[in-house]
């Protein structure tokens, strides 16, 4: 089998919360790269990517020129075709841009494969299991009121989920004392007996992070995440040394090699790994195997139409982040069924391109 030809195209979706109808933010919008992969045997692989905000147009530019090079190889060869790409790329990488692209051709080559062999990832990469935890992700933000949000919260219980993620570090005028009390009324709203997680989002210095954390401890979060520097592995390991609180991480990390440097300074108790910044599903397995060696769970970031695949896929796989950030682009995705999302059946991915959202976002 060869690759003909690729074709991608930039869709701008509106920004919105639908799992438990929060505030919407007037005229914000999230760009995304969609790329259709063509081969000789008539099979279609579909990738995307994003993250590149204002440099959108340009990250559209790199998956062209890199998909350019791979028309030709097999789509099979997932590595050599990522080490063609990566040397005519030469020093560009190996984070960023080069990075983003490269993982939406790798994805889409994934997908060709699971076509080819009529087999879902989930069961190519490894089938651990055929249900996978999910929790609800956005629904909770740092930037919705207090009002709204223990009314969301228990929203999200109703709908069936068992694990929910809010924010902390709160914009403006905050104080340690009301960051404790957001957090202390968002737990009362859903009881103990539901998972509850925090995302600092890297705004929290160390001695922030200590001060706070310690102070959040009886909250009982499921974990607390990102809570300083994503780089600083060191401080990140102070504070995980501190608290009882698992702290997780990894979602800014570009590629297998940081990941290593955190899991080696012991940073964090959970690796969260995203799917676009590994460099694609042949990263992300990586990372995912580096993990298991260094005794610690996964979770995923974003993408949950294709992290449900690999979160099940592998044995120390955590829970899916069900964050719907690329849903309207996609004909169907998986839906929670009492807080958890069952493998999908169909070949590769088992996604189709939503045809007229494609054209209705169209940039
Ligand atoms: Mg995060």
């Amino acid at each position: 089998m060869k690759i003909t030809k690729i074709q991608s195209q930039v869709i701008r979706v509106p920004v919105d919360e639908p799992l438990a109808d929060g505030p919407g933010t007037p005229g914000a919008m999230r760009e995304f790269v969609a790329l259709r992969v063509g081969t000789d045997e008539g099979i279609e692989g579909i990738g995307y990517t994003f993250f590149g905000a204002a440099l959108t147009g340009a990250l559209k530019h790199a998956v062209d020129a890199l998909g350019a090079l791979a028309v030709g190889e097999d789509p099979l060869r997932t590595e050599a075709v990522a080490a063609k790409l990566r040397a005519a790329a030469a020093g560009s990488g190996p984070g960023g841009l080069l990075t983003l692209a490269l993982s939406a051709i790798d994805i889409a080559l994934w997908d060709i494969r699971g076509k080819s062999l009529n087999l879902p990832l989930w069961r190519m990469i490894g089938g651990h299991r055929e249900r996978v935890p999910t929790y609800a992700s956005g629904a909770l933000m740092r930037t919705f009121p207090l009002d709204h949000l223990v009314k969301a919260a228990p929203r999200l219980v109703e709908k069936g989920f068992r694990q929910m993620k809010t924010q902390l570090a709160l914009p403006g005028d905050t104080s340690p004392e009301k960051e404790v009390e957001r957090i202390r009324r968002v737990r009362e709203s859903i009881g103990p007996g539901i998972d509850l997680m925090c995302d600092i989002n890297q705004r929290w210095r160390v001695d922030q992070a200590i001060d706070i954390g310690t102070r959040i401890e009886d909250a009982h979060l499921y974990w607390l995440e990102d809570v300083t520097t994503a780089d600083d592995y060191q401080g990140l390991a102070r504070v995980t040394g501190a608290l009882a609180t698992p702290i997780a991480g990894g979602e800014y990390l570009y590629g297998p090699a940081p990941h290593r440097q955190m899991m080696e300074a012991r940073s964090v108790d959970i690796v969260m790994i995203d799917l676009m910044r590994a460099g694609g599903i042949t990263q992300w397995l990586k990372i995912a195997g580096m993990a298991e060696a260094f005794n610690l769970p996964v979770v995923s970031h974003l993408v949950p139409e294709i992290h449900v695949h690999l979160i099940a896929a592998i044995p120390n796989g955590l829970t899916v982040e069900y964050m719907p950030w690329t849903f309207k682009i996609f004909e169907e995705v998986p839906v929670p069924v009492n807080g958890e999302l069952e493998v999908p059946r169909k070949p590769g991915l088992g996604l189709k391109f939503d045809e007229a959202a494609l054209k209705r976002y169209a940039v």
